[in-house]
């Protein structure tokens, strides 16, 4: 029989509620220690990739989401100044053709209500109002700041980009996220937008559009069945590192894309409130385990990266699905230590490029106008053709990561779940081949 273990998971964001249920469905006892008072979620949407579309099916949830989700036809990448289509990398059927399963837009409140109900329903224990001050990496507790303790044999920081349970894992080395843009976000329902003529075919034609300019771009999809349109607007500037939820001023939302898309500005000029939030990224990290190999990191904590390529849950959610696969199977306690090695070794060099890919997006997406921006778009517009070309291209390398012809199937295609497995029954048959690859 493998050893059940007790563990404490701090944050319940994406990264936090998908470890427990990984974990509780590989036969632990999990708490959750979330800080916030309750569980809500601002009003904007989310994009489910394939590689988080496979591991939610292999955990019973997929279908649930498909309720309340939406699934795109393409992704469309527009001239900021006149809406031009630049290029339309093909969603629907592609994704599910190709990785068997679909690129979905979601809601993030029916997100984390989804995965919330899955944990709660395995067993999980989800303490609110629970906010981690201190972690002990001796006695493996930690301390609330209204003074609580809890005490297990694994501590797991999903606690975000600005974890505490960080601060434990890597010591003297901590490292401060860094952010030079911000983002607003802001939805607009369907009905208002179904009843402008000019703006309507956003809703008909569900597809995730892209208007991309010099130093910003506006991302926008339906979400909540189609009864509202998303939009999320990246631009220089700061907001509140620490208030994910402040109110954004409309007027300084708009005139930030005054020079956009006059179809974009009528789009905008129907939103009534927004939000805005400082969007901070960190540079890699060496550690993601604890000297004493009983505290991890999972999402966020780990890896907090860019939104330009839609994958921070996806990795936080790939990084729960290998911890659960990976700590299925452990006789004692003195296991822990080398699973968790593992599982860095597994994850870390993966979101390293999901990472920096993702920077990359947001920097090429930011050019000004000029050659460099000409090209760029004239390597967009065949990214299509590249990708669905029979003969492989040499050489070329589309600036658009879900178009590209070698990325789009590394990075939809990896099921996180059958790594893991993989990897586990090598550790079974022949414990030694490990340690003699570093990197898996
Ligand atoms: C504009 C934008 C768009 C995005 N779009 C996408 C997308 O389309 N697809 C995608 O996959 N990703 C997307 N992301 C990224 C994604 O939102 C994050 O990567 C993901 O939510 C990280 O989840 P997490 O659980 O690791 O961290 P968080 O969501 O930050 O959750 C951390 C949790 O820990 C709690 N917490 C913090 N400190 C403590 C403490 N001391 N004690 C107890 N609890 C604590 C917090 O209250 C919170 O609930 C986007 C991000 C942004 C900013």
């Amino acid at each position: 029989m493998p050893k059940s273990i007790s563990v404490l998971i701090v944050g319940g964001g994406i990264g936090g509620l998908s470890a427990a249920i990984a974990l509780q469905r590989s036969g632990h006892r999990i708490t959750v220690l979330e800080g916030a008072k309750e569980f809500s979620e601002i009003g904007a949407g989310i994009q489910v990739p394939p590689n988080t579309a496979c591991i939610l099916d292999a955990w019973g949830l997929l279908d649930k989401l498909k309720e309340n989700a939406v699934c795109p036809s393409s992704i469309i990448m527009r001239r900021y100044a006149n809406g031009e289509i630049i290029c339309a990398a093909q969603l629907k059927p592609d994704m599910t053709d190709k990785y068997k399963y679909p690129y979905l837009l979601i809601h993030r409140a029916d997100y984390v209500k989804l995965l919330y109900d899955a944990a709660v329903d395995l067993g999980v224990k989800v303490i609110v109002n629970a906010r981690v001050q201190s972690v002990d990496e001796e006695t493996n507790s930690v301390i609330l700041y209204n003074g609580k303790s809890f005490q297990s044999d694994l501590v797991i920081g999903a606690d975000g980009i600005r974890s505490k349970v960080r601060r434990v894992v890597i010591g003297d080395n901590e490292i401060a996220p860094y952010s030079t843009n911000c983002a607003f976000r802001a939805t607009v329902s369907a009905e208002v937008m179904r009843s402008d003529p000019e703006i309507s075919r956003f809703m008909n034609d569900v597809s995730s559009n892209f208007w991309i300019g010099p130093k910003r771009h506006v991302v926008g999809y339906p979400i909540k069945d189609g009864t509202l349109y998303n939009l999320v607007m990246i631009l220089p500037g700061v907001a509140a590192a620490d208030k994910w939820n402040e109110f954004g001023d409309l007027n300084e939302m708009k005139e930030s894309y005054n020079d956009f898309d006059p179809v974009l500005k009528k789009i905008l000029s129907y939103v009534t409130s927004c939000r805005k939030w400082a969007l901070a990224e960190l540079p890699s990290i060496a550690q993601w385990v604890s000297r004493s190999g009983t505290i991890a990191l999972v999402g966020d904590a780990a890896h907090a990266m860019l939104p330009c390529l839609a994958q921070g849950a996806a990795q936080a959610i790939e990084d729960s699905a290998t911890l659960g696969i990976l700590l299925s199977n452990i006789n004692s306690l003195e296991d822990i230590p080398s699973i968790l090695r593992i599982y860095e070794r597994i994850r870390r060099p993966r979101t390293q490029i999901i990472q920096k890919q993702s920077f990359e997006n947001c920097n090429s997406w930011h050019l000004p106008d000029g050659p460099e921006q000409r090209a760029r778009d004239d390597a967009m517009s065949k990214a299509d053709a590249f990708r669905r070309s029979e003969t492989k291209v040499e050489g070329v390398k589309s600036p658009l990561q879900w178009s590209d012809k070698d990325f789009q199937p590394w990075l939809y295609g990896h099921n996180a779940i059958s790594v893991a497995k993989n990897v586990l029954q090598e550790i079974i048959e022949n414990p030694s081949s490990l340690e003699e690859r570093p990197n898996l």
